[in-house]
């Protein structure tokens, strides 16, 4: 099987996330994806992280319906912040026969030297990054060659879908329309849980 793990902070989860998985398995032939909340560290605000409860619930709201989706709880119930190798090695653990692919937004991509452990990523996994605004995909392509000794680094051809949690975030806390950005059941679930201090 064909396995993607895409982690984040889904904080909230929104149409750019959805739209990078259902890319990588369209044009990679994924299998299936799994989408793994990610631990926050306690020094983070409260005001700007919702409770890890909420982000779970968030995610198989937005994932319920796509049987290719599927919403792991695994950084959450580890009992630290995880690096994405200790998730990529859980995986492999658990499908050792599968092929492993990591997903990532563009701008993930140009730091990747920076990650944990990078090298031992690309041992066990195909990195498959998406661009995330406008004429990114060539410094993407770029990028993805000079890591090529390291292995195998997949870039999307597809046009943005250009938002961010943080924006969605903003905009509530200003009380401005963010319907557009996200499924509608998970709008109806920040409002009907009052999260991101919404103003009802
Ligand atoms: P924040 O604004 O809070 O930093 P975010 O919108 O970047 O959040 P994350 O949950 O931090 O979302 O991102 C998880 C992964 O999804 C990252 O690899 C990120 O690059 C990717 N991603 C997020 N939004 C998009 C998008 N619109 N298009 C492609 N990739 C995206």
């Amino acid at each position: 099987m064909k396995t993607g793990i895409f982690g984040g902070s889904f904080n909230p989860v929104h149409n750019g996330h959805i739209y990078l998985a259902n890319t990588c398995i369209e044009q990679f032939g994924l299998d299936r994806v799994y989408l793994v909340p990610s631990k926050i560290s306690p020094h983070r605000s409260d005001d700007e992280y919702v409770p890890e409860q909420d982000r779970l619930e968030m995610l198989k709201i937005a994932c319920r319906g796509n049987s290719k989706l599927v919403v792991s709880s695994y950084e959450l119930n580890a009992f630290r912040v995880s690096y994405s190798i200790y998730t990529v090695e859980h995986f492999r653990r658990k499908f050792p026969d599968d092929t492993l692919y990591l997903l990532t937004g563009g701008d993930m991509l140009m730091s990747f030297e920076s990650w944990y452990r990078f090298e031992d990523i690309l041992k066990n996994a195909v990195v498959c990054a998406v661009p995330r605004n406008e004429g990114e995909r060539k410094n993407l392509v770029t990028k993805a060659e000079r890591l090529g000794e390291y292995g195998k680094i997949l870039v999307a051809d597809v046009p943005p879908l250009v938002v961010s949690s943080t924006e969605i975030r903003k905009k509530i806390e200003k009380n401005e329309n963010f319907s557009c950005y996200l499924d509608e059941n998970v709008v109806q679930y920040i409002k009907s849980r009052e999260l991101y201090r919404i103003k009802s």
